[in-house]
């Protein structure tokens, strides 16, 4: 009997999501309708923030967000290496420097220790960054408070990667903050990549608490044309000019999300809620099993800080070095449990190969948490329609590795 091989990620899709994109098919309007807006006010209403402008991915909405916050050749821009190349990408399409800062071993998240000295570094060398954009590793939301802090500082603005964070949230000066929400950044952003907790097929979203980012957002969605009659140079009643018109004043993009994507996303949406108990669910399973004989001292679940609260993205575990293992041995055993897994029908993933480490961004300024964080990472199968029989599939390979 073939099993079928458990990913570990993937989409979910319902009657009400083909429902919803028919019905947009039937309409008038399948790429810039009213659909588009209705998802960013969902959005908006999930995450707190006060706009969102909805994109073609989360790249994109990196890209626009740091183009509409002033970044330009030459800025630095300070990132964690624990995340997608998209990240860093973005910065470098505007000519930007990007700067890593190092995470904490054990949650892949940007460690606010070293982002003092990465920043009291560059503060020594006269360069002032122009962002830093911390990632909500996993699902767990990095220490935005302090690293706002930090940023402020030093003269930064910050943004958050959220991608992995939609619906995760944490607590501060007695109040939960939604973890997008723009709290303590100036913006966000969300990708519905199918591996994402909702999913537009390719999409994204920007969100900022500045109305002004806002408006810069939308004009460079689409091309960087207006249609405001403000600001037009040849006024609408202009011999040349008329109801028709508009103007492109600055150099913009056709990033726009479409109408059928967004009536996928708000059917994903509204089911956000259900999506986010089951990963909960599982993930709270792998703890409890993981925490237990077999695995206990030889695999670790990732770190979770207190007064944060996870939207499982990944269910990430570590090896767990032996005393004084060098972390090139922690690596191999780690290499052994992705073929080992693979073997038994199981597709885990690395997340993430620090991105300094690719031959485009190479920089090999040491990164000692980074090493051992990406030593030991795998990301075992979590996505809400993996059944408890699944799961148990993974822990058995699992049990049967360590022996
Ligand atoms: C997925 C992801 C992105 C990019 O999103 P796309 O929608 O795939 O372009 C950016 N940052 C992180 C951390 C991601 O996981």
């Amino acid at each position: 009997m073939s099993q079928a091989r458990l990913p570990y990620g993937r989409q979910e899709i319902a009657a009400e999501d083909l429902a919803a994109v028919e019905a947009c098919l039937r309409s008038e309007r399948i790429t810039q309708g009213p659909r588009v807006r209705e998802f960013e006010a969902g959005l908006e209403q999930v995450s707190g923030a006060p706009h969102a402008v909805a994109v073609s991915s989360g790249t994109a909405a990196l890209h626009l967000l740091y183009q509409a916050l002033g970044v330009q050749a030459g800025d630095v821009v300070v990132t964690s290496p624990i995340t997608f190349v998209a990240t860093a990408n973005a910065a470098r399409y505007l000519g930007a420097e990007v700067v890593f800062s190092d995470v904490e071993p054990d949650t892949g998240l940007l460690d606010p220790v070293d982002l003092e000295r990465t920043l009291a570094r560059l503060a020594q060398a006269r360069r002032q960054p122009r962002l830093v954009v911390p990632v909500d590793f996993a699902g767990q939301p990095a220490d935005l408070p302090r690293i706002a802090d930090l940023a402020a500082q030093a003269g930064a603005q910050v943004v958050s990667d959220a991608a992995h964070s939609l619906g995760a949230s944490y607590e501060h000066a007695g109040r939960t903050v939604q973890a997008g929400s723009c709290t303590h950044s100036v913006g966000a952003i969300f990708s519905f990549h199918p591996v994402k907790h909702i999913t537009t097929g390719e999409g994204g979203a920007a969100l900022t608490r500045d109305p002004e980012v806002r408006d810069r957002l939308l004009a460079l969605r689409t091309h960087g044309v207006h249609r405001d009659a403000e600001r037009l140079v040849r006024p609408r009643d202009d011999v040349w000019a008329g109801p028709w018109y508009y103007e492109q004043d600055q150099l913009g993009y056709n990033y726009r999300l479409t109408d059928l994507q967004s009536a996928l996303g708000c059917a994903q949406l509204a089911r956000l809620d259900d999506f986010l108990a089951r990963r909960r669910r599982l993930a709270a399973r792998y703890d409890a099993a993981l925490a237990a004989a077999p695995f206990a001292g030889r695999l670790a679940v990732l770190g979770l800080r207190p007064q944060r609260r996870s939207s499982y993205h990944l269910y990430v575990l570590r090896v767990l070095p032996a005393p004084g293992e060098a972390a090139r041995d922690v690596a191999a055993r780690r290499r052994d449990l992705f073929l080992h897994l693979q073997r038994a029908g199981i597709d885990p993933q690395v997340h993430y190969i620090p991105v300094p480490w690719q031959p485009f961004h190479r920089d090999d300024a040491p990164l000692p948490g980074a090493e051992a964080y990406y030593a030991g990472c795998l990301s075992l199968p979590l996505y809400p329609s993996l059944s408890d029989a699944d799961q148990r599939r993974v822990l058995e390979a699992l049990a049967d590795w360590v022996g």
